[in-house]
């Protein structure tokens, strides 16, 4: 755990959180930008962008420019996958495993990923993770399902195969390659979560149910909701006011995470103004009232 306690914590590496902590480091906050990779994942694989003012070329390109400018401006990433935020007496406690971070407030800029059992929601903490090393030992000789956005998360499908008896994968990308013997691949798209109060299986594409105690979404985006207690949602997108802030007191939010239009223009405002509003609910702290802010 770190000791010191930064002003601001941003989390997620897209557009949006770059855009607010290149304008925190403007400001000269001192803050840490938490994600997976800088400019996410989705960047890279948009092969024409043709609405962000002043460029036209592919993800790729773009990528490139807003690499340049993050060197040249010196704007620090850290590179931490969070699983929880935490409101801690004044401020925050962000974790990432055993890892932790502290900050006096907090942009969430974690954009957004579809699910393809569009009811898990339901099943939060009733059989549903979105984290193998949290929750994996509840699941000590049990059979569970995990479904995989990316190779880069085999790791964490392994790892709960020494914990279960039985892993199923159902991996949303070709070629996947495990090493466990206990870790059956399914090829047929998960559907549905079935449970009578709890999960009990998965109904997949093609009508089969698969019997396991728990599913495990194994991906980059965890629904905002599950990083952090008590926000409040709509559509499963953070209902923020036009300051950006939420309903915790210090927690603001920015890009995809607050709902549509999902595009690079709107994050990248969106990121602005969340740094503007932090700027000045870090001077005006103990007078900022978080209840006078939705409109
Ligand atoms: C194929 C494709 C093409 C597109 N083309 C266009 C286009 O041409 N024009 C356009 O305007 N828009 C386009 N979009 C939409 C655009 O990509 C999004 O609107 C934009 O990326 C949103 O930025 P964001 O920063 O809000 O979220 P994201 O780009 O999704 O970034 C969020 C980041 O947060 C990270 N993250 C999530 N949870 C955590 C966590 N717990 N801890 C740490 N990090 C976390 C994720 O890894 C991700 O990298 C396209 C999208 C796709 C998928």
């Amino acid at each position: 755990m770190e000791n010191k306690t930064y002003d601001v914590a941003v989390v997620g590496g897209g557009i949006a959180g770059y855009t607010a902590a290149l304008t925190l480091k403007n400001f000269k906050k001192d803050f840490v930008w938490l994600g997976i990779k800088p400019f996410g994942e989705k960047l890279f694989n948009a092969e024409q962008v043709r609405n962000f003012p002043s460029f036209s070329g592919n993800g790729v390109e773009l990528a490139a420019l807003l690499e340049r400018q993050m060197i040249v401006e010196e704007v620090p990433f850290t590179r931490a996958k969070i699983d929880g935020i935490y409101a801690a007496g004044d401020g925050f406690t962000l974790t990432c495993g055993k890892i932790s971070f502290n900050a006096r407030a907090v942009i969430l800029a974690t954009g957004v990923e579809t699910e393809t059992a569009g009811n898990a929601s339901e099943y939060l903490g009733r059989g549903v993770s979105y984290c193998a090393v949290c929750d994996g030992p509840l699941y000590k000789n049990k059979t569970v399902v995990c479904e995989l956005s990316s190779k880069n998360y085999e790791e964490e499908a392994e790892y709960l195969a020494g914990i279960a008896k039985k892993v199923y994968a159902f991996c949303r990308y070709k070629n996947s390659g495990f090493r466990a013997e206990n870790i059956e691949t399914v090829d047929d798209p998960i559907v549905k979560i079935v449970g009578e109060g709890r999960v009990s299986g998965v109904v997949t594409k093609s009508g089969k149910t698969v019997a396991a105690d728990g599913v495990f979404f194994l991906k980059d985006s965890a629904p905002p909701a599950v990083l952090v207690g008590g926000l409040e949602t709509e559509g499963g997108h953070v209902k923020v006011a036009r300051d950006l802030s939420t309903n915790i007191r210090g927690l603001f939010a920015a890009g995809d995470v607050t709902g549509r239009p999902y595009q690079y223009i709107k994050a990248a405002g969106e990121g602005l103004v969340a740094a503007y509003s932090i700027h000045k609910f870090l001077i005006h702290e103990k007078s900022f009232a978080t209840q006078n802010l939705f409109p």
